[in-house]
């Protein structure tokens, strides 16, 4: 017809689905769970953008998502009443991918099928894991508040068609034609399992129907299947592990388990519940500077936003979960967030709770909060610099390698180790792990036994020009001049062999350093013996007043 358009997918679209369409993928059945957080989500849309418009919800019709399965036709499908998407929308959320991490994604997909099947594993593709059960699937869509009805039909094969359509009522319903080898998602034992395990923690009323399975004399009828009400409001001790793990794979798009579950109510000043998970892995664009929190931001059960920064500090941003408010206004714009005192209440209360349950989970489980860490430290590192507040709080918490064997070190377990003369806390920083353990500036400390802090996150050179002490011990870099080392050496030694060699050797040291001095001019300030080194012959530092050498080399790069 003329309204029919075919349209090409984006390039990155077409690779996923190519993987898509010819995956062997053992856990395919993971697309339900997709469709219907989708459906959710369009629900949660219509319902908040109803606050402002109520004619949107005016004709009666609840918001439901109703699941089909026809055996005979082959089809299952999965409709919602929520917002719908018109032209536009159908081709700019099908035809592209915009979600966050996607391109890391991508640039991550090797063309070994079995290793980027794994890491679709990671990553959750939403939409487009349809095409690994269907060969065709279609999309008929109307927009909340529009009288047009669109369909999108594919079938996965680098182009989709768009049309114009007839549908009553606004939503969306997606139709996937099965492949012959999928054709056992239509059973209803499977689909009522599935669905009871991926599902129940959505808010909105699910219903199955099996075309074809009535009894004698019966019609089709379709039966509930979840409980419908959120998940953060029921008490805790009626949810089990799994429940929670459903609902961080909904509210995170992530396959995975979280590493840590924060459920959490307040009443009195404030009053609000917050179901958080702290992510199992490192997403892919944790560290993409516009990657923002993305906590949902409910008030008294309707979904306001994803889209807010006041709800968590930065260096939280790798939280995924729901925010719930009851003291917040149902109409709040998503602008009257910003410098609102009830949200910034909140943050301050949920912020606490979060580094608490954090903290508990670190004294209580070392291993579990080893790679908590690992994944998420260099960003919780952020908050020691922009957190001023919470620095203690923060420096507990954080965990570092040093010269004392491979394990994580707590600044508790440093300053336990002290040497008795020992009156500072000395790091090394650099931008690369290996490296970092191999510096020549180490090899004085080494010998004496002295533990060196040896850090290699960007973020270390900024939290520690920022912060001094811990714990009334001074943080000192070892590319500091002048160093301490001649009062950390153990008695005996001192005494004995070095301190002699070092007396013979004066003469020459002076003539070497001034022969040196001449060689190198302007090039160093001062050319002088030292007690840090006992392999390498000779090694630069920084001067007690400057700069740390690393940090002085990161300003130059930024030209500062
Ligand atoms: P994600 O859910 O992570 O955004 P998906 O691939 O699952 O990614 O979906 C892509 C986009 O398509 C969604 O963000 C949404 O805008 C749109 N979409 C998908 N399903 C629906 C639906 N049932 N109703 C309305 N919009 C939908
Ligand atoms: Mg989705």
């Amino acid at each position: 017809t003329a309204t029919q358009e075919r349209r090409g997918f984006e390039a990155e679209v077409s690779r996923l689905l190519h993987l898509m369409v010819h995956s062997v993928y053992s856990d395919r059945e993971i697309f339900l769970r997709e469709l219907v957080s989708n459906a959710s989500d369009a629900c949660d849309k219509l319902r908040y953008e109803a606050i402002t418009a109520p004619d949107l919800l005016s004709n009666g019709t609840e918001l439901a998502i109703a699941i089909t399965a026809d055996p005979k036709a082959g089809t299952l499908t999965i409709a919602d009443t929520g917002i719908g998407m018109d032209r536009e929308d159908l081709i700019a959320n099908l035809g592209t991918i915009a979600r966050s991490g996607t391109a890391a994604f991508l640039d991550r997909l090797s063309g070994d099928k079995s290793k980027d099947l794994s890491l679709i594993g990671q990553f959750g593709v939403g939409f487009y894991s349809s095409f690994m059960v269907a060969d065709k699937v279609r999309v008929i869509s109307r927009k909340a508040g529009t009288d047009q009805a669109y369909q999108w039909e594919s079938d996965g094969e680098g182009s989709y068609i768009i049309d114009e359509a007839e549908k009553a009522g606004h939503g969306t319903e997606i139709i996937l034609h099965l492949k012959d080898d999928a054709k056992d998602f239509l059973e209803r034992p499977w689909l009522e399992r599935t669905l009871r395990k991926y599902s129940d923690h959505i808010a909105v009323p699910i219903s199955l129907k099996v075309c074809g399975t009535e009894k004698e004399g019966e019609t089709d009828k379709a039966e509930t299947v979840n409980s419908g009400s959120a998940l953060w409001t029921r008490p805790k001790s009626e949810l089990s592990d799994d429940d929670y793990t459903e609902f961080y794979r909904h509210v995170a798009h992530s396959p995975e388990e979280p590493a840590l579950v924060i459920h959490t109510k307040a009443e009195g000043v404030i009053s609000y519940s917050a179901l958080l998970f702290v992510p199992g892995q490192r997403p892919l664009d944790l560290f993409d500077p516009s990657r923002k929190p993305r906590v949902k931001l409910y008030v008294k059960r309707v979904f306001i936003t994803d889209d807010t920064e006041e709800l968590l500090p930065g260096y939280l941003r790798f939280l995924k979960g729901v925010v719930d408010s009851e003291d917040l206004a149902l109409n709040i714009s998503r602008e009257m967030l910003q410098n609102n005192p009830v949200v910034a209440r909140i943050r301050k209360a949920v912020t606490n709770k979060v580094l608490s349950e954090i903290e508990k989970r670190a004294n209580k489980d070392k291993d579990a909060y080893e790679k908590i860490w690992e994944a998420f430290g260099p960003v919780l590192k952020e908050g020691l610099y922009e957190d001023a507040g919470r620095r203690d709080t923060l420096l507990k918490l954080s965990r570092f390698k040093s010269t004392h064997g491979d394990a994580w070190v707590s600044l508790a377990d440093y300053i336990g180790r002290m040497k008795d003369n020992q009156k500072a806390i000395y790091y090394v920083t650099g931008t690369d792990a290996e490296a970092v353990k191999r510096s020549p500036q180490l090899e004085g400390f080494r010998a004496r036994d002295v533990e060196v802090l040896l850090l290699s996150d960007p973020v270390d050179d900024f939290w520690l020009s920022a912060i001094s002490e811990f714990d009334g011990k001074p943080f000192k870099s070892v590319t500091r001049g002048g160093s301490d080392l001649k009062d950390l050496s153990n008695g005996e030694n001192n005494t004995s062999d070095e301190a002699k060699s070092a007396e013979d050797d004066t003469e020459d040291m002076v003539a070497l350093s001034a022969l040196l001095k001449g060689i190198l001019g302007d090039q160093v300030a001062d050319v002088r013996a030292s007690d840090r080194l006992t392999e390498t012959a000779a090694c630069l530092v920084a001067d007690d007043n400057g700069l740390d050498m690393h940090l002085e080399r990161i300003l130059r790069q930024h030209n500062q």
